[in-house]
């Protein structure tokens, strides 16, 4: 099949969570079971500033430009293309300096703007590489606007009437919500959704209710997401999608995530041989100003710092832990940016906790990859979690996550066999379940020795799941 990828996040290139990883490695997946997979993305300012200067990705220029009509004229974008790294897999990059050459990724007030023109533009990028694929894959609500103009303006152009199309909900909190000017913009005719209030569109339903297929990243999330409480007010509209809405777990690239070969830790190790993973500890203690501590236990969290990530119940429980309400000394590390409450948080807290505690509040990939090698415990105890990368990748380097049992979270992690898990969203409940881990690791390391094999030989690894996808591309039909 040929596999058309539309996301605002790829990685390695422009990465603020999940997205990312899911749009940087489901694709080689794709390509390992013989599909012919293309990803088109936003060329951001470090993208287009690096390519004209050292060009680290090894990027191209298409020749000429493109022409993206649009309700305020036709306006042009160049096109950068190179390939996902590890694998010939192309990636096109919709080069656009006045909407893309900014600071972040997000978090302007054009954006709906931004990403309909990306979204416009892809096709008009299909046209100059005249590539027909067999499905458009669109990710997240950035990508949304490509599917509603496929259901509606696309139409009438018989190039794209036969093109079906698949939407992958990564998190449904995210809406993308544009005043209805934005369907002139976008040169198309529809009518109003319920879920949308008069005058407003709502990028997130316009992808639920035009595309051919709609799937999120879990099982369990795919259930949780059709009830009030996990729906975002967008509920019903996904019961009304019945058969049509799937939930396939991610999978991590376990070529980049393995600790017997990630380049940037102290010392490699693996299931069978952990010395180098008490090495990566003491590097990881070095680094936060931490005494070197071997049997003490180095707790962490890789998070955005979001309301998502149920930073409102743990604030409490990282206090209990460093007053020893366990019984025995612990330490803790967190590395995150986001919300300034919780920036405030642990920034507090580390203030309070000078000797024990450390907080990075930023966002640093490689320090990421050193805290999951050097961390002997993991917490996640997201309010919601579509699928979460984070507990797979540090099950794979043998931190042992302590996570709410929801979403994602309740798909990976077994309680007592790979991590420990809890229920209800409350102080006491996650405290209750990093306790119990705790306790395992004072006093039975056989025991957290297992845990910790289970998790590191678990499969995480895409295969399953890319099949699934090809199963579903296949009973899309346009
Ligand atoms: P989400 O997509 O909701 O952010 P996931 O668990 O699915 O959550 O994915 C998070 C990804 O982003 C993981 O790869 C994690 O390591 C990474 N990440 C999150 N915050 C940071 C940070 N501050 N620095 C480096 N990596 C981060």
């Amino acid at each position: 099949m040929k596999i058309l990828f539309l996301s605002a996040e790829v990685a390695p290139f422009a990465k603020t969570g999940g997205l990312a990883d899911v749009c940087g490695s489901l694709p080689k997946a794709l390509h390992a079971l013989g599909h012919e997979v293309r990803v088109v993305m936003p060329a951001y300012r470090p993208i287009e500033h690096g390519y004209h200067t050292d060009n680290p990705f090894g990027l191209a220029a298409l020749p000429g430009e493109l022409r993206v009509p649009t309700g305020a004229g036709t306006f042009p974008a160049g096109v950068l293309h190179g390939r996902l790294p590890g694998s010939p897999v192309p990636v096109y990059f919709i080069a656009e300096w006045n909407l893309f050459g900014r600071e972040k990724i997000y978090g302007y007030e054009d954006d709906p703007y931004r990403f309909a023109f990306f979204s416009r533009a892809v096709f008009e990028l299909l046209a100059a590489l005249d590539w027909h694929p067999d499905v458009l894959h669109a990710h997240d609500w950035h990508a949304a606007p490509a599917i509603t103009w496929l259901a509606t303006a696309g139409q009438s152009d018989p190039r794209w009437r036969n093109l079906p199309s698949l939407y992958t909900i990564h998190n449904l909190a995210y809406q993308g919500q544009a005043r209805w000017e934005i369907f002139d913009y976008l040169q198309l005719l529809t009518h109003s959704l319920a879920e949308e209030p008069y005058g407003w569109v709502n990028f997130m339903a316009r992808g639920i209710y035009h595309a051919n297929q709609v799937n999120t990243v879990s099982p369990t999330y795919a259930r949780e997401i059709t009830t009030p409480e996990f729906g975002e007010g967008l509920d019903r509209l996904l019961r009304a999608r019945g058969p049509d809405l799937h939930g396939i777990l991610n999978g991590i690239d376990t070529g980049f995530w393995n600790p017997a070969s990630d380049p940037v830790l102290a010392q490699h190790y693996h299931a069978d041989d952990l010395a180098g993973k008490a090495a990566c500890k003491r590097d990881l203690q070095a680094r936060a100003g931490l005494p070197q501590r071997e049997n003490v236990p180095l707790v962490a969290m890789v998070t955005r710092l979001t309301g998502q990530k149920g930073l409102d119940i743990t604030g409490h429980v990282i206090h209990k832990l460093l007053n020893n309400h366990a019984g025995d000394e612990a330490q803790f590390v967190v590395l995150g940016t986001g919300d300034a409450e919780y920036e405030a948080m642990f920034g507090h807290l580390a203030g309070y906790h000078r000797r024990k505690m450390t907080a990075w509040l930023k966002y640093d990939a490689q320090l990421a990859q050193r805290i999951y090698a050097g961390a002997d415990i993991f917490l996640m105890p997201s309010r919601f979690e579509p699928c979460g990368l984070g507990q797979m990748i540090a099950m794979r380097y043998g931190a042992v996550p302590v996570v709410r049992a929801t979403g994602g979270l309740a798909d990976t992690v077994q309680h007592e066999h790979t991590g420990f898990t809890f229920t209800e969203y409350s102080t006491a409940a996650f405290w209750r379940a990093l306790d119990q881990a705790l306790q395992v690791y004072y006093h039975d390391k056989t025991r957290w020795r297992e845990i910790q094999r289970n998790g590191m030989t678990a499969d995480f690894s895409w295969e399953k799941s890319a099949r699934a996808y090809v199963r579903v591309y296949a009973g899309c039909k346009a």
